[in-house]
């Protein structure tokens, strides 16, 4: 098992930078997620860890040791690809037992650890069969016991559920998080589903645009987000962000945007009126007629089964239990409790308190 500590890498591919001085240290046993939008350099950050590509700058440690320059097979990682890349015209015992034929181990180790992951991962069944006769779930298993059997310091893997339908996909979710339990290994895991990386990772760095955007546990992202990006990658539907009106006065500040009118309870005052960006989730908005906070006029109401998204015209989204009892073009009030408002700085977008 081992620590991954990544200093300040970059990586330029012509002109351009993919990758931007990020550092992270990313603890034995962790499960860390790269989550971030398409082209933010989540692949490539990690094909520099796995040695598949080269840094422009910067240093990689794996367990202490400086791997910066050490071929892939020297750095005690295992990578499991999107693809699984398996090997078509080899059974699914020799894909597995392949790292350990290619280390030249005894044959009688191999045949034991190709048995002891098949039997972990529940695919010993499945041993004397082609790549092409398993479902992509089967698959999913084989690229991932092919990674197991030489028991590496570290697993990476680049987006392996992307393949799979939402129900296997979120079946096998749940099975990653046990064997990460189980295996007690470090994992690095890149993907752009905010769901995997809320559900899975003990942290996430969310990057945007090569850029570590904020590093931490999906409840410190999901509760403060320290910038507009942040608020508005995370909650599915994402937080309402809106333009507003901050003024402070007798330790009281207030919050206005058009049909919003919310008072927050602050201990210190910020002097005059200043401009922000507002954040709220649609979950925190509740709908209550007698309240003055939020107002509205209905513009659609999407069914969700258990919930009801409710989109004012203003362009809010209020999240409600079904049946929310509100119609379309109706006038709606929701209450809104302080500290549910999210403020930003309407410049750099960054987290104000
Ligand atoms: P996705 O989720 O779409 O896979 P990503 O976050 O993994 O995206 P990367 O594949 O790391 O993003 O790419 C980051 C940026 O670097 C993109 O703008 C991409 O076009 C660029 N890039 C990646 N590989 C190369 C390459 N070999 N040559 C030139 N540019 C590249």
């Amino acid at each position: 098992m081992a620590r991954l500590q990544i200093e300040a890498v970059s990586k330029k591919f012509d002109a351009e930078y993919a990758v931007r001085e990020v550092s992270l240290d990313i603890a034995d046993g962790e499960f860390m997620v790269l989550l971030g939008p398409s082209g933010c350099g989540k692949s490539t950050l990690l094909r520099m860890i796995a040695g598949l590509e080269e840094p422009s700058a910067g240093r990689i440690l794996v367990g202490d040791v400086d791997v910066t320059d050490a071929a892939p097979q020297r750095r005690d990682l295992a990578m499991v690809f999107q693809s699984y890349a398996l090997y078509p015209h080899l059974s699914v015992a020799r894909n597995i037992g392949f790292p350990l034929r290619a280390r030249r181990r005894p044959r009688a180790e191999i045949a034991q650890r190709v048995a002891e992951v098949s039997a972990t991962l529940e695919i010993s069944a499945l041993l004397d069969r082609r790549p092409v006769a398993l479902s992509g779930g089967q698959r999913q298993r084989v690229a991932l016991a092919r990674a197991m059997v030489r028991d590496p310091g570290a697993f990476l893997m680049d987006e392996p559920l992307s393949n799979l339908d939402a129900k296997l996909r979120s079946a096998t979710r749940a099975e990653l998080i046990a064997l990460h339990q189980r295996l007690g290994a470090t994992f690095l895991y890149v993907t752009h589903d905010q769901v995997e990386a809320m559900t899975m990772a003990t942290r996430i760095a969310l990057l945007n645009q090569g850029r570590v955007e904020q590093c931490g546990t999906p409840e410190e992202l999901y509760d403060r987000p320290r910038s507009t990006f942040v608020a508005g990658f995370l909650g599915s539907p994402p937080m309402n962000l809106f333009p507003a009106v901050v003024t402070a006065s007798d330790g009281h500040m207030t919050v206005m945007a058009d049909g919003i009118d919310a008072a927050l309870d602050i201990s210190e005052d910020s002097g005059d009126a200043t401009a922000v960006v507002a954040g709220i989730r649609p979950e925190r908005l509740r709908i209550d007629d007698t309240s003055t906070d939020v107002r509205g006029r209905v513009r659609m109401v999407e069914n969700l089964g258990s919930e009801e998204l409710v989109h004012l015209e203003s362009g809010l989204c209020v999240r409600a239990a079904r049946p929310a009892g509100v119609r379309v073009g109706e006038d709606i009030a929701c209450r809104v409790d302080p500290a549910d408002i999210h403020l930003f700085d309407a410049d750099t977008g960054l987290r104000l308190s």
